[in-house]
Formats: C-alpha cells, structure tokens, sequence
C-alpha cells in the first residue's frame, strides 16, 4: 500500500513539474499517463498471479509488485499445510498396510451396521468384496443366524463361533464384535479350522487309544478274575495253560500298541535330523529274514536290491518304514501270494523301495485314510493278524522326516503296490 502511495506521488510531483514548466494540461497528461501505466503493470501482475492459483504447486511468480508481500506468506502456509498432508497420507497408508499385514480379519461398520472398510484376511474369511459389499448392511453379509443373534446383543464380552461354507470349503471362525469412536464398530475375524481339526483330532486319538486297550484289558482281566473265582482244581493244566497263552497274546497285543504310539510319538517330537548315508540293501536283507520267519513259508519271495544305493537318514526310523510295508505284504496275502521287493534308483534320481504283494488289495475310498491312526479296512484281520492300526501312520511320518513320498497304488482283490520315494539330494552310491 506504501509503495502505491509513493508512486502515485512521484507521479503527481512529476505532473506538477512538468505542469509548471511546459503548461497546466502538460502536466495532467503526464499525471494520467503515470495512473494509466500503473494500472497496466498492476493488471499484468494480476494475471500472472491467476496463472500461479491455477497451479498453485508452484513457487509464486516473482517481483509482482505489493502482492510479494501477500503471495510470500499464503505460499509457506500452503508449503506447511502440504508437508502436514503428506505426513498424514504417509501414517494412514502404514496403518492401512499394517491391518493389511493382520494375520486376523477386521471389518469396520458405522452406526447403522454398514460396511465400511474390511482388509484382504476379512474377505478372504468371509467371501465378501469391497467394492462391492462396501455400505451392504453386515446382516446381509454376514447371514449366519448365530452371528445375527451375537451381532444384536448389546454387549460383546466374547466372541462366537461360526461355521461357514466358503467356496465349498467348511471354515470354522472366532468373530468378535467390539464398539470403537462413536457409535462404530469393528468385527475381527479369526480362522480357527485347523486348531478345531487338531483338537477334533486329538479328541478321537485319546478315544481310539482308551478303545484299542480296553479291549485287551477287559479280556485280561476277565481272564484273572476267573482264575481268582475258580477254585484251582477245577481247571486242568490244559485249560490252564489254554488260559494263560490267551492272557499272554492280549498282553502282548497292548506292548505292541504302546510300543507303536511311543515310535510315534518320539517321531514327532524329534527334530528332523539329517542323519548319515545308510545302506538300505542291509536293512531290507534284513527285514526280509524276518518276513520269511513271519511268512512261514506261505509266500513266494522277489527280491529286486540295488546293493550299493545309500539313503541319508536315521537307521532306525527307515528300518521300521521297510519292515511295516513288508509284515503289512505278509498279513494282507494270502497263502501262495507273491511278495515283491524292490529298492532302486528312478531316472529322475530318486531312491525307490516298494513292495508289491498279490493280496487282498484295497478298495480306493479307502486308501486315502490308510496313513490315519488306527484305521484299519478290516478291523478283524487286522487284529487277528497282530495290528496295531498304526503301521501305516509310522511308515508316513518316517516318509515325512526324510523328505520322501509314501504312495499307494491297490486294487481290491488284485494286490497292492506300497513306495516310499527318497528325493536325489538324500541319495547316495557307496561301493562295497
Ligand atoms: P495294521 O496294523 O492294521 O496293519 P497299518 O497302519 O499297517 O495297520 O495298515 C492300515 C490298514 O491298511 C490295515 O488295517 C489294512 O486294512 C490296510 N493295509 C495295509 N497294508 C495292506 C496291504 N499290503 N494289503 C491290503 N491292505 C493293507
């Protein structure tokens, strides 16, 4: 304003000298020339400083005259204002990429229940889309009738439950419904399917155990409270001895299932080790013995060993895996049936042991639920034969520990193929 002031007067004084010295009109003319050309220069800057609002990312433009003083100022707070927007975008965007990085669902709704916001887990969780279940009331979401009476509840001091069909697949999720701000709300989503699986698991691992030993026991002890009631002449030494044989195979039978849970239960708590270069061709020759005293002559024995082809591993735990698929060969054979075993080297490098019998084979429904704790196709035989149930459960998780892959190739009636592939890095050839 100062600066106008002064050079409207420098103006005037110069109008009022020219006036005094060439005439009174003169000096007006120069007076008016000077107001005119101020108001041009000031139009000028006007429309350079409209040019700038348009764009107004850009530094002001320079020497505008009085306006340098109003534009300077606006221009740092802008800069201000600008730096605070960024820092703000900066902190929304990692808390949006940390809910993202939840391993939980979380959904947000406002006062009327409408979704609002929901991360990747939550969709993932529920099935739901974004953009196109964004401001869809979450009843109609969310349609399990357990959630509709949690979510009307006006308190939520626990989660619920809900079992959900998503894609075909059964989910079981914790859901858990909490008030924040005001008058909105957050539903975190948690997937609980495989700790329900597991618990469902070790709930009917505890019931098979307690029935496979009761068994055994109530026979056991049928047995000795016979003995203890019947005065111990009234049996002859045949149905004595006939009595004890009888208490002795069930007392063995409940070693045998205890000994299988204790293979299983060091197999799993054990660290996967390594191990040392082990030759298989010793611990199947071996195996192989004791097939032939189980067999009794009854089968016909193939025997196909590369004899130098090593697999790195634990000794014990493979000599257990081969001789379960072979007694299982023996046990599931008829009388006359072929036993072939086999241990050799595939062209892709891997080390294979099989063996294939010609027994009773399986059906194929079955065969996906053989490696399962005491599942048996025929429980009778099984038991008659001196099952455990467990053979195939223990032959996996050694499988497991060494990288390999059990698989399982039947036929009912027509005989079944059992292999355990070992990968190249654990194979190895050591010349005799
Ligand atoms: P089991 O002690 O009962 O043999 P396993 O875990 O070794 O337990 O085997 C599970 C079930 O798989 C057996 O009960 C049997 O029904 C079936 N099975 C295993 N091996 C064979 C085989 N070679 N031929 C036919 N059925 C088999």
């Amino acid at each position: 304003m100062t600066k106008t002031l002064i050079t409207i007067g420098i103006w005037a004084a110069l109008g009022w000298l020219t006036g005094s010295w060439l005439g009174a009109s003169t000096g007006w003319a120069v007076f008016a020339f000077g107001l005119l050309l101020m108001i041009l220069v000031s139009g000028l800057q006007l429309s350079r400083i409209s040019k700038w609002v348009r764009n107004i990312e850009e530094p002001p433009p320079p020497s505008v005259g009085p306006w340098d003083e109003v534009l300077a100022p606006i221009y740092r707070k802008l800069r201000q204002d600008r730096k605070e927007i960024d820092e703000l975008t900066r902190q929304v965007d990692v808390i949006m990429l940390a809910a993202e990085a939840l391993p939980d669902g979380a959904i947000t709704l406002n006062e009327s229940m409408l979704l609002t916001w929901c991360n990747q887990t939550a969709c993932d969780h529920i099935g739901l889309q974004l953009e196109k279940d964004r401001n869809h009331s979450i009843f109609n979401i969310l349609r399990a009738p357990e959630f509709n009476r949690y979510a009307r509840q006006s308190t939520w001091p626990g989660p619920v439950l809900l079992h959900l069909q998503n894609e075909g697949q059964e989910k079981s999720l914790l859901v858990q419904l909490a008030p924040y701000g005001v008058g909105r709300f957050l539903i975190v989503t948690r997937d609980v399917t495989q700790v329900e699986k597991l618990e469902t698991t070790r709930k009917d691992f505890v019931a098979n155990v307690s029935h496979e030993l009761r068994t055994p026991l109530t026979v056991l002890s049928g047995f000795l409270e016979t003995m203890r009631d019947m005065p111990a002449e009234s049996l002859s030494a045949e149905q004595k001895e006939r009595y004890q044989n009888m208490m002795l195979e069930q007392a063995e039978r409940m070693q045998a299932i205890v000994a299988d849970l204790l293979t299983l239960s060091t197999l799993e708590s054990a660290p996967t080790a390594s191990g040392e270069p082990v030759r298989m061709s010793t611990v199947i020759h071996e195996a192989l013995r004791q097939a032939q005293i189980l067999s009794r002559g009854q089968h016909v024995f193939i025997e196909n060993i590369a004899e130098d082809l090593c697999v790195t591993g634990m000794e014990t735990e493979l000599a257990s895996a081969v001789s379960n698929l072979l007694t299982n060969a023996i046990r599931y054979t008829p009388k006359d049936g072929t036993i072939t075993v086999s241990w050799y080297r595939t062209e892709s490098g891997h080390a294979c042991y099989s063996v294939q019998d010609t027994g009773i084979g399986i059906a194929s429904q079955d065969i996906p639920r053989l490696t399962e704790r005491f599942y048996r196709v025929d429980r009778g035989r099984s038991r008659a034969t001196g099952g455990t149930g467990l053979g195939l459960a223990i032959t996996k998780h050694v499988a497991m520990r060494h990288n390999a892959e059990l698989t399982i190739h039947s036929r009912l009636g027509a005989g079944s193929i059992f292999s355990v592939a070992f990968p190249p890095n654990r194979v190895s050839i050591e010349e005799s």
